[in-house]
């Protein structure tokens, strides 16, 4: 036992810390190798855009000031994209920070959180930090059971999490499902629609039909709050930022327990810029939509199942025990993610990459399970 664990609060004690992927720099130490390809944690392969560049630039000479912590003019341009009131908006380092505030606010000791097996690990993390108590709801087809969740609820319910599309699963709701959800859901309970992956999920030619944007309910449930990031398909994970929208008297809250510049003046700038490039979102989803078909057409040759996904990332079933086969892609230089502590254990969690990485990935999987 470590020397402080007995001071610690009990959801402290038995919380497992969240695996992020691999990072590069670490296999090319422990392997000495190059040319390492990461499909490890859902990064867009493309990178941020030209336009990114360029207000990162510029930035630099506004680096000694403190960034505006009200986070201005980036709340402007969210508003104006979602149709919603500046005061609806809580601003985060990466979208995890609404997912975390929305629980501290919220949650005390005894209170329940709702999930899904299966799902974002950040869920479990923030519920036992806060000492509320998770309760897992099974998933149907690897997806979220929304009558089951629903049936979960009690009256110390406080927060049900709901990822649309999930990660690691990649499963989605549509409009009819999840809306008919928020409808019976009671109001004692706050529903997170955790859109991470929204504008992969969204995109035309990913052919979802019917898949919904929770933000344009939020004026017919005040009990409704959904995030997005910019470290998806915007492609500023390195940068953190996100958001939630919500009702603006919940927001107040989080935005009480909300670090005064938990958002950095580059990622304000970066995040605004994103917003309008609106090539290189496409461009992005182009080559998600792409490298997602690559995948699965890959794996269909080589037998494997999977489960098909609305994100950027799939994840599919190479064994009994993936582990095997996790470590033989990290020899060859390639990072994918095991998902085993998303009780996943025969199956590993690859992000879409660039054509090239995509068919490297491929190839080693097929020589691997040769
Ligand atoms: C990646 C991801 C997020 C976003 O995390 P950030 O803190 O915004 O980088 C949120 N939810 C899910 C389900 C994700 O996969």
């Amino acid at each position: 036992m470590n020397r402080f664990e007995d001071q610690a609060v009990p959801g402290v004690r038995r919380l497992r810390p969240y695996q992020p992927g691999k990072p590069i720099e670490e296999l090319e130490r422990e392997l000495g190798i190059r040319n390492i390809i990461k499909l490890a944690s859902n990064e867009n392969p493309l990178g941020p855009g030209e336009r990114v560049r360029d207000v990162l630039v510029a930035q630099f000479e506004e680096l000694a000031r403190y960034p505006d912590g009200n986070g201005f003019a980036l709340k402007q341009r969210i508003a104006a994209r979602h149709g919603v009131d500046m005061a609806q908006i809580t601003l985060g380092n990466g979208s995890s920070d609404p997912l975390e505030f929305v629980v501290r606010a919220l949650v005390q000791p005894g209170d329940e959180v709702i999930f899904s097996a299966h799902a974002f690990a950040m869920y479990p993390i923030v519920t036992r930090a806060a000492g509320g108590t998770p309760v897992v709801t099974p998933a149907r087809d690897w997806g979220h059971d929304l009558d089951a969740m629903l049936a979960a609820v009690t009256p110390r319910t406080r927060v049900i999490f709901i990822a649309n599309p999930n990660n690691p699963t990649g499963t989605w709701l549509d409009a009819r499902h999840l809306r008919g959800f928020l409808e019976g859901l009671p109001g004692h309970v706050v529903a997170v629609v955790d859109e991470a992956y929204f504008e992969y999920a969204s995109a035309p030619a990913m052919g979802l039909d019917g898949y919904p944007d929770a933000t344009r309910w939020l004026a017919d449930f005040p009990n409704l709050m959904v995030t997005r990031t910019f470290s998806k398909a915007f492609g500023l994970a390195g940068l953190r930022v996100g958001y939630g929208l919500s009702h603006p008297d919940l927001a107040d809250l989080m935005n009480r327990i909300r670090p005064p510049f938990n958002v950095n003046s580059l990622a304000l700038a970066a995040a605004a810029a994103a917003l309008d490039d609106e090539a290189h979102l496409a461009e992005s989803i182009a080559v998600n939509v792409a490298g997602m078909r690559q995948l699965e057409a890959g794996f269909r040759s080589l037998g494997l199942d999977y489960i098909p996904s609305a994100g950027n990332f799939i994840s599919v079933r190479v064994a009994d025990s993936a582990l095997p086969v996790y470590e033989a892609l990290l020899r060859a230089g390639i990072i994918v993610r095991p998902v085993e502590n998303y009780d996943m254990p025969g199956y590993l969690r690859i992000t879409v990459g660039l054509e090239n990485e995509n068919r490297r990935c491929l190839d080693a999987l097929a020589s691997i399970l040769a």
